[in-house]
């Protein structure tokens, strides 16, 4: 393809991608396919010869838009968004145009210094503390990865080494070092709670330490509370654990429970800032977007007090997948960790610590340019628009369970409306039918293709959840749904 071709097509692409966003209430929102389905619409193997673009985006609509499942339609309230916007698709184009490895600042300083700049407005936007700004006291700073897990894995590499270096810093370099520090490997626990995302234990996993999971508290909300982390930390030291790392979220990803800060720091006070200390993470990933808001703005201050940081814009953010920002209190946990300098890497700015190598904030070595995306939405938003669409996505939230409350007859709240996520159940008078029902009714929203929902199941309680953040839900979207809703609940109880 040349310039001239790619002119024409790259026309046409975007006709046909403006109309699908114009059109995407016309869809099922879940792809209505058995698995399987493309290979008997493709030919056994690639073509010899190059096709023409026509034929090639003809297969758009044809094979791959039937298999596409539409997480920017309105009926798209399952899981958390992913969300999209013109401005991070325009940006996307960009960035794929000055498509490069990106590693080093050398390889594209704008790319480095671009990244520094825009996470450094996001952290002020949020209200993160001033900790986590690259300028801050205690030379902290962002860095977008492509998810939370690969965030949250990063962090615990970092957290580890620190924890077994600052715990081996007594013993001269040598055998006895190593094998204490060997040692010291084989007992490593990283916790998170029962409502924690599986990405941490994921990253346990990887890192090949052991995790542990604190109960949350029903009484208070699914968090995890102070004590019971204190009740789990005594259990696992009294093992002659060395509990390291652990993740605190703020929205967990079942019912938005946002931990009990205030009495996680309380419990870890005595030994923070002391080798031994324990890196706390807080995963914001979907919505810690609501921080932008002035009255959530309170939830960030305790963060002073932990290590980490994370929120995807990704989700909740209107910033294109992939674009996952996570923030340190000192990056220098994170180069000591992460910092490998083989020849082939070297140049002058590096060597000579005048610039930021993205490189040692990460795993992988290549990266993209994902600060663009994030820089248009931001400048094309502004911190006032992106603050409408967030509490657009909470009154949407609540609006449904105003309607929900309304009918206690069919419905229960189980977990109200918070930063957009609402969970319910189907009453009745038992656990059991509860649970039945709600699973009845919660196949049935999800067959009718008109809307996709997802589900969980809280300390044995089977629930609903219903997210609203989605930049294309409209009250009449809500309404539509709760009048569904009703409709099936009532067919199916006449039934039973
Ligand atoms: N943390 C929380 C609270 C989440 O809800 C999710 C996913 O929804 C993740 C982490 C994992 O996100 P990612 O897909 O970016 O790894």
């Amino acid at each position: 393809m040349d310039s001239e071709q790619f002119r024409e097509a790259a026309k046409a692409a975007i006709d046909d991608i403006a109309n699908y966003y114009d059109n995407i209430s016309d869809h099922r929102v879940v792809a209505d396919v058995e698995p399987g389905y493309l290979r008997p619409l493709l030919p056994a193997s690639a073509p010899l010869e190059g096709e023409s673009w026509d034929s090639i985006q003809a297969d758009i609509q044809s094979k791959i838009l039937p298999g596409i499942t539409h997480w920017q339609a309105p009926g798209f309230m399952a899981f958390f968004p992913c969300s999209s916007s013109y401005p991070a698709a325009i940006a996307e184009m960009y960035s794929n145009t000055f498509n490069g490895a990106h590693f080093n600042w050398i390889c594209s300083p704008a790319v480095t210094e671009l990244e520094t700049i825009v996470m450094d407005w996001l952290a002020q936007a949020l209200g993160l503390p001033e900790c986590f700004l690259s300028g801050g006291p205690t030379h902290g700073g962002g860095v977008l990865h492509g998810s939370a897990s690969e965030a949250i894995l990063t962090v615990m590499v970092a957290a580890r080494d620190k924890y077994i270096n600052e715990a081996t810093a007594h013993l001269p370099e040598g055998e006895e070092k190593e094998e204490e520090t060997w040692r010291l490997r084989s007992k490593l626990v990283a916790l998170g709670s029962e409502g924690t995302h599986s990405s941490t234990k994921k990253a346990a996993q990887v890192l090949g330490v052991r995790f542990a999971t604190v109960p949350i508290s029903e009484k208070e909300g699914f968090t995890m509370t102070g004590k019971a982390l204190a009740t789990k930390l005594d259990e696992l030291k009294a093992k002659g654990l060395e509990p390291f790392y652990l993740t605190a979220t703020l929205g967990t990803t079942d019912v938005c429970a946002v931990d009990d800060f205030e009495g996680i720091s309380r419990t870890l006070a005595p030994r923070a800032g002391k080798p031994g200390e324990i890196w706390v993470h807080v995963d914001a990933a979907y919505a810690g977007a609501a921080l932008l808001l002035d009255e959530n703005k309170p939830l960030a201050k305790p963060i002073a007090n932990f290590h980490s940081f994370n929120l995807n814009p990704h989700k909740w953010m209107l910033t294109t997948f992939d674009c996952s920002a996570v923030w340190v209190r000192q990056r220098g946990h994170l180069i000591n960790a992460l910092s490998i300098k083989p020849h082939y890497l070297r140049n002058q700015y590096s060597d000579n610590e005048l610039v930021t190598d993205y490189r040692d904030w990460q795993i992988p070595l290549g990266r993209r340019f994902r600060s663009l995306k994030l820089w248009f939405v931001l400048r094309a938003y502004g911190i006032r628009g992106l603050q409408a669409h967030i509490q657009s996505g909470i009154t949407l939230g609540e609006s449904l369970e105003a309607k929900l409350v309304t009918r206690p007859d069919l419905f229960t709240i189980f977990t109200k409306a918070h930063f957009g996520l609402v969970t319910f159940r189907v009453s009745g008078d038992s656990e059991d039918k509860i649970n039945s029902r709600s699973q009845k009714l919660y196949d049935a929203i999800n067959a009718s293709g008109q809307f996709y929902l997802t589900s969980t199941v809280v300390k044995e309680h089977f629930a609903i959840r219903v997210c609203t953040g989605v930049a294309t839900v409209r009250e009449e979207t809500i309404q539509k749904l709760f009048d569904l809703l009703v409709e099936t609940t009532e067919g199916q109880l006449k039934l039973e």
